[in-house]
């Protein structure tokens, strides 16, 4: 069985995280890929889990060892995606990765064969909503959040598939279904 790597990008606050954990959570055969990032952890995040939550100088050097697939700033903030838990997983299980736009274009680059999944919310107003509802982030982390989505609708056109998550159960199955499509 071929395993697929996958990236899974849209606005914050579209939803990736729920659809991610929920299809993790029911399907064995798919691992998350655990990014590394110089932010500070949220409330109830885990290092090694959610994150491995590095220093500013930790992620330079790992930068220069080439150690990441991909990597970018968001917010002031470092991420990026480790290479080697990518390629190693891959080849007994399926890879999901939660990245921002310009990540999965560039792991695309480096793995062709990389499925790009973009996620949108139903409309801008249910987006500001869920932003507000998940209540994780300030009002000025918001607007920054928001300012960003039409840089990332306008790239949809790179994308394999588009899921609108209005429903949150359709929107799990269509990307569950892309995994045995693929
Ligand atoms: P992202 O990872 O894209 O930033 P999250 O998964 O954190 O987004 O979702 C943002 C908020 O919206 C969360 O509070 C989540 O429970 C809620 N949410 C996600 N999908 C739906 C949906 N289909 N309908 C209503 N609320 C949703
Ligand atoms: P957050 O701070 O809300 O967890 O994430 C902020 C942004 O960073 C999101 O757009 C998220 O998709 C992106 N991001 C998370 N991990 C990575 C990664 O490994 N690489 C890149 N390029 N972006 C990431």
């Amino acid at each position: 069985m071929k395993h697929v790597l996958m990236a899974v990008s849209g606005p914050s606050g579209a939803g990736k995280g729920t659809i991610v954990k929920t299809l993790l959570q029911r399907r064995e055969d798919v691992v998350e890929s655990v990014s590394c990032t110089t932010r500070e952890p949220r409330e109830g995040e885990v290092h090694g889990k959610h994150y491995f939550f590095l220093s500013k100088e930790e992620f330079f050097r790992r930068i220069e060892e080439n150690d990441f697939l991909e990597y970018d700033e968001h917010f002031g903030n470092y991420y990026g995606t480790p290479k080697s838990f990518v390629e190693e997983t891959l080849k007994t299980k399926s890879v999901i990765m939660e990245i921002d736009v310009v990540g999965a274009l560039n792991a695309k680059k480096f793995f062709p064969d990389c499925v790009l999944v973009m996620i949108l919310p139903p409309s801008i107003e249910e987006l500001k909503k869920r932003l507000v509802g998940r209540g994780s982030e300030t009002a000025e982390e918001i607007e920054n959040r928001l300012s960003r989505i039409q840089y990332e609708v306008s790239q949809r056109d790179k994308y394999d598939y588009i899921i609108v998550n209005d429903d949150l159960e359709t929107a799990i199955a269509e990307v569950s279904r892309i995994f045995d499509g693929e």
